[in-house]
């Protein structure tokens, strides 16, 4: 039997995110109310969710450092009457330690019979692959070395909700575009062909970044990647010095400040994956439409409507429509 695993945003089909968006919308208005409901007296008389999953355990294996992707995926595994057996540092604190290969990690802890779902960060390009082809469960890639898939349903939920729409769409990133993020979500948005994808890199002139601005529903905004910069100096204090030359270019080019909020339409959005740095100063947080924070919070019911599909059969019902 094929496994519904989530390695490429690549691989999803449409019916399959809207289907995930009406699941997820509906976990978040029941989210928002109080977790229990209570008699009057304090005593719970209904769980919020149903509890689909009781019995079944979630391998969460990051080998990367994680605060949205593994608290939303841990939490939304509760919530949904779950269990998680969690190694957030892989290579120190499973036997990856003494050597043990990805692979064999993979094939043993998806062998206990019960956990049904691996979630795996790993820095490699080909890691959730690897992955997916020795586990006996489906994987779900929360980050490797090529792609953040779950990370695009996040976002482009987040675009549906706020500007009711993606069809159409002007979307813009900005910043670093080796980032995963701006890989899953690309691949992805190609199932709305109506959307219109530019960019603005740290090659572009200062005022690109105001011009695109006035012709962008969304501003999706990325943090330089530079723990990959640089890769090939080993003294450390010109490859420091490169650092900050990039970090300076970085920063001239795709910077969304207050001056370039002023130049988008009413009726637009700027959006951020997180962590942020000076690409998204705090200035601009008070702005209605700087929405990095309610899209870091999708995350939980995004991830609670995925693994509800998944372990329902409907995610892989909808893998050919
Ligand atoms: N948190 C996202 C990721 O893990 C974005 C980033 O780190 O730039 O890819």
């Amino acid at each position: 039997m094929q496994l519904p695993h989530v390695i490429s945003a690549k691989d999803f089909t449409r019916a399959q995110l809207d289907e995930l968006f009406i699941k997820a919308s509906r976990v978040k208005k029941l989210l928002a109310k109080n977790y229990y409901q209570t008699d009057g007296s304090g005593h719970i008389i209904k769980d919020f969710l149903p509890s689909y999953l009781t019995e079944r355990t979630m391998a969460l294996l990051f080998d990367q450092p994680s605060l949205r992707t593994s608290s939303s995926f841990e939490t939304a595994m509760y919530a949904l009457g779950g269990n998680c057996v969690t190694y957030r540092n892989a290579s120190r604190e499973s036997s990856i330690a003494k050597d043990e290969s990805l692979e064999d990690t993979i094939e043993m802890l998806s062998g206990n019979p019960t956990i049904s779902v691996l979630v795996l960060r790993h820095p490699e390009a080909d890691a959730a692959q690897r992955a997916a082809s020795v586990s006996s469960v489906p994987v779900i890639n929360a980050g490797d070395g090529t792609e953040h898939p779950t990370q695009a349903l996040v976002d482009i939920f987040t675009i549906q909700e706020a500007l009711g729409s993606v069809e159409g769409k002007r979307i813009t990133l900005v910043g670093d575009m080796h980032a995963r993020t701006a890989r899953s979500l690309r691949y992805a948005l190609s199932l709305y062909p109506s959307t219109t994808i530019s960019m603005v890199t740290a090659e572009d002139k200062p005022r690109s970044l105001l011009e695109a601005a006035k012709f962008s529903d969304v501003l999706y905004v990325l943090r330089p990647q530079q723990e990959n910069w640089s890769k090939d100096v080993e003294d450390p204090a010109r490859k420091a010095q490169r650092i900050k030359k990039s970090l300076d270019k970085y920063y001239a080019a795709c910077t969304v400040s207050n001056e370039v909020l002023a130049q988008m339409p009413e009726n637009s959005i700027v959006l951020h994956p997180r962590p942020r740095g000076s690409e998204l100063p705090t200035e601009v947080d008070s702005d209605s439409r700087v929405l990095h924070a309610v899209q870091g919070r999708n995350g939980g019911p995004v991830r609670i409507a995925l693994l509800e599909m998944m372990h329902s059969g409907e995610w892989q019902r909808l893998e050919n429509k």
